[in-house]
C-alpha cells in the first residue's frame, strides 16, 4: 500500500508543536514506516512540495505572504490538520488583535519601520477550511498519534472535548478553585494535558483553549466573587488562547 504523503508546515509560531513531533521518540519509527513525510523543514534538508494526503500546519497567519501560502497548501492537501494554540487560535501573537500594531512595533523593535506584518494574528481556520484542530500549547503527542492513525484507518480521532475539570475528577485531584479558592480556568478549558498543573495544586491557565459551550461569563462572575477585578480576569484570559476565549465571550454575550 502506498504510504500517505505528509507535509508539515510552519507559520508564525515558536516551533514548539513541531518539536513535539520530533520528541515522539516512542512513536516516530512507526510514523515513518506508516507515512511518507515529504515536507518538514524542521527535520529534513530536502523538503519536497506537491500534493499531500495530510498537511499538518503550525502557526498563525500574521503576514500577507502567509495568507497566500496557506491557500496554496489547502489546494494541494486532501486533509488539513492544525496543531497548537497559534494555528488554532492565533497564539500569543494574537494579543495584538486588541491593540495597535504600530504601538507594539514601536516598543518591541529597534527599527519598527522594516516590520511588515498584518495588524492581526489569526487562526488557520479564519482563512481556509480545516479538517481537524489539535489544541494545546504545545499539543499532546498522544493526541497527534491518535489523529494520524485515525486518518489512516478512516475514523474520527477520539480526542475528548470535555473540560479539564472532568480530568481532575477522574484523577481524584482536589479542586483548586473550590478547595483552595484559586482562579482556575479548568471549567472553561478543553482537557488534553491530563490535568498537569492542577495535579500539583496549581490553577489552569488555559493552554488547551476554550471547550465547546464554555460559560466564560459565569466563571468570571465567580472569580469576581472571590476577589478578582475585571482587569485580573482579562489578564487570566489574555494568554496563548486569548483570541479564542474572547471570541467565545463575545458570541456568548450576543
Ligand atoms: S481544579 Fe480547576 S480544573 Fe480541576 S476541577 Fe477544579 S476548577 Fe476544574
Ligand atoms: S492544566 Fe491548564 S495550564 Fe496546565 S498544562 Fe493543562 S491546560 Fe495547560
Amino acid at each position: 500500500m502506498k504510504k500517505p504523503r505528509i507535509g508539515i508546515f510552519k507559520f508564525t509560531s515558536c516551533d514548539g508543536c513541531q518539536l513535539t513531533i520530533l520528541n515522539m521518540e516512542d512513536e516516530i519509527i512507526d510514523i515513518i514506516e506508516l507515512f511518507d513525510i515529504a515536507y518538514f523543514r524542521e527535520a529534513t534538508d530536502k523538503p519536497l512540495r506537491g500534493q499531500f494526503d495530510i498537511s499538518i500546519v503550525e502557526g498563525s497567519i500574521s503576514t500577507d505572504w502567509q495568507k497566500e501560502e496557506i491557500v496554496d497548501i489547502r489546494e494541494n492537501s486532501r486533509h488539513l490538520i492544525t496543531i497548537g494554540a497559534c494555528a488554532t487560535s492565533g497564539g500569543l501573537q494574537a494579543l495584538r488583535n486588541w491593540a495597535s500594531l504600530s504601538s507594539y512595533k514601536k516598543y518591541v523593535y529597534p527599527t519598527p519601520d522594516i516590520i511588515n506584518a498584518l495588524s492581526t494574528s489569526t487562526p488557520i481556520s479564519d482563512h481556509v477550511y480545516v479538517d481537524y484542530e489539535l489544541w494545546g500549547c504545545p499539543i499532546n503527542k498522544h493526541a497527534l498519534s491518535e489523529t494520524l492513525v485515525s486518518f489512516l484507518i478512516g475514523k474520527r480521532p477520539g480526542i475528548p472535548k470535555y473540560s479539564l475539570c472532568m480530568e481532575c475528577k477522574r484523577h481524584g485531584i482536589p479542586c483548586v478553585l473550590v478547595s483552595a479558592g484559586e482562579p482556575c480556568l479548568g471549567p472553561i478549558t478543553k482537557t488534553g494535558c491530563g490535568a498537569l498543573c492542577t495535579s500539583f495544586g496549581r490553577p489552569c491557565y488555559g493552554c488547551f483553549g476554550p471547550k465547546d459551550d464554555a460559560n466564560i461569563e459565569s466563571l468570571l462572575r465567580h472569580f469576581q466573587n472571590i476577589g478578582l477585578t475585571q482587569k485580573d480576569c482579562m489578564s487570566l484570559l489574555d494568554k496563548m488562547n486569548s483570541y479564542a476565549y474572547r471570541k467565545v465571550r463575545i458570541e456568548g454575550i450576543k
